[in-house]
């Protein structure tokens, strides 16, 4: 039966008063001061007339404080808007109205989003860090329980601002019943009263909370870092017997070229987790063999049109993959002219799932340009990725349509001079774009970055590189740089890239 987070959390703080529910750094709250701390956020927002169904944003790192206003606004049945801190100021201040927020909460990380742009916020502004007290979170909230408030399952939860990877940001609503069918989910992957989840991606990103949210709703506990540091990390996770955790790729990357990984004692870890960005399996491969517990890669799309699953300690032949389509969800291939394809051949992936959103907020037109239709009329929504499944139903990836090129007629899949590119000893990094060709239309470029201690010429790894591939593979350029850029939860944006070469060469 349906039930909300916040009822859960009472629930708890009957149930296991004392056991702790957040921590960071020095700072423990147990789930009778979680429950007290909600109850207070929902309360002074009722008080300061935020109803249901209008919502309120955030702008911050991850902090105890974060976590509790999430949770308050929740119970008071208000809809919560997590922004990156990230943002450019023009695309807070589209966030913010586009969200229609009635109260904004930040601290510093989100300084520089709100350079030049504070003035024209026109709704009342809070720090949820003690930086300027005067304006402070722990200020605003008073003392006492709210009114209870009914939530039905399609009441919106929270509406998160896809990443941006490819275009504007578009707000995707999640609803409370999709949040239970995570939590519910949870149960599945070992989350419970006894895991305890490290968190070091961002609350505002869904991949976060498909983690954090199951471990607080099964009354387990959550450890947040509020930026993500491999030394720290490592250190954290033997310190409190970490059981679960969600890493994006380069993360797990940075952790496992750490050398002094094998000094600490990982051995409490049940599941670990990884999703938004391609996976490789050497990287996989590298964790089976030196991370104790399982590994579980997701493959979907804020948008929750389908989503794919491997089980990596299950099918170490399927490294390449990003597994199955989950119980219940329905992934197809389709053309360029939207024609379903049949199994095995490559085309972009399609998914429906029983927590699909309804519509971009306020976007009509991108919704419908987001949608696909097969021939009975069921819903699906575009993920925009290139792949193909495999006899055996499993989903190879190739890249985001996007970012394909097409040279001279042929198609080159980034993805495979990524591969062929990560061969090479001295790298660390690797990437490969488009980049616009009088001859070719496009060509291939190639992005790397040195191993500490490396210092391989690019002109090298260019030589090496093309004298193993077929001449239409072969890179135009290979340029060397001290880091890619990244997205804030770590996708490389090379979109920025594209402009970076452009200004610079093109
Ligand atoms: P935008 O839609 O604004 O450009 P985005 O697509 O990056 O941003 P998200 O919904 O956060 O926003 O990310 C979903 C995308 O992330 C997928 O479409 C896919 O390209 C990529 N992705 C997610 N999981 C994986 C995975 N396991 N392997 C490879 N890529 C993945
Ligand atoms: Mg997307």
């Amino acid at each position: 039966p349906f039930t909300t987070l916040p009822s859960l959390i009472s629930l708890h703080a009957r149930e296991r008063a004392d056991h702790p529910a957040l921590v960071q750094d020095a700072r423990v709250v147990t789930y009778r001061e979680l429950d007290k701390l909600v109850d207070q956020v929902a309360a002074t927002l009722q008080r300061d007339g935020v109803r249901p169904g209008e919502s309120v944003a955030i702008c911050s790192a991850n902090s105890i404080p974060y976590a509790v206003l999430f949770l308050g606004a929740l119970r008071a049945g208000v809809i919560v808007a997590p922004l990156a801190p990230s943002s450019t100021p023009e695309s807070l201040l589209t966030m913010l109205k586009d969200s229609a927020a009635k109260l904004f909460f930040v601290d510093q990380s989100s300084d520089q989003a709100l350079a030049g742009v504070k003035e024209r916020i026109e709704i009342p502004l809070f720090t949820l860090d003690d930086s300027r007290p005067a304006q402070g979170f722990s200020g605003w909230l008073s003392e006492g329980a709210p009114a209870p408030v009914q939530i039905q399952p399609e009441q919106s939860f929270n509406v998160i601002y896809s990443s941006g990877t490819t275009g504007e940001p578009k707000g995707i609503v999640q609803s409370h019943g999709m949040r239970w069918s995570h939590i519910q989910r949870g149960i599945v992957f070992g989350y419970g009263p006894d895991c305890v989840t490290l968190i070091s991606t961002p609350l505002y990103s869904n991949t976060t909370l498909v983690s954090f949210l199951p471990t607080l709703g099964l009354g387990g506990t959550v450890v947040l870092m509020a930026k993500f540091d491999a030394a720290k990390y490592l250190k954290l996770a033997a310190e409190h017997r970490v059981t679960h955790t969600m890493l994006v790729p380069v993360q797990y990357q940075r952790i496992m070229a750490r050398e002094d990984f094998g000094s600490y004692d990982l051995s409490s870890f049940v599941m670990k987790f990884s999703t938004s960005a391609p996976f490789h399996a050497e990287l996989k491969a590298d964790i089976l063999a030196r991370w104790p517990g399982g590994l579980i890669e997701f493959y979907g799309m804020t948008e929750g049109g389908g989503s794919c699953m491997l089980a990596a300690h299950q099918f170490p032949d399927k490294l390449g993959t990003v597994g199955k389509p989950l119980e219940n969800h329905d992934m197809r291939v389709i053309d360029e002219d939207g024609n379903e394809l049949a199994h095995g051949e490559i085309g972009e992936v399609v998914g429906h799932s029983p927590a699909m959103m309804t519509g971009y907020l306020n976007k009509p037109e991108k919704t419908r340009e987001a949608e696909w239709y097969d021939s009975d009329g069921k819903r699906f929504i575009r993920t925009g990725d290139v792949g193909r499944f495999d006899e055996d139903g499993f989903l190879t990836l190739m890249d985001r349509r996007k970012d394909m090129i097409i040279s001279g007629g042929f198609n080159i899949y980034p993805s495979d001079l990524e591969a062929e590119l990560r061969q090479h000893p001295d790298l660390l990094e690797v990437t490969v774009i488009g980049v616009q060709s009088r001859s070719w239309g496009e060509t291939p470029v190639g992005y790397a970055v040195l191993k500490p201690g490396a210092n391989t010429a690019a002109e090298d790894i260019l030589d090496w590189f093309n004298q193993r591939v077929g001449k239409t593979q072969r890179l135009n350029r290979m340029i060397l740089t001290d880091e890619l850029p990244r997205s804030a939860i770590g996708k490389v944006l090379k979109r920025e890239l594209r402009d970076r070469f452009q200004a610079e060469f093109g």
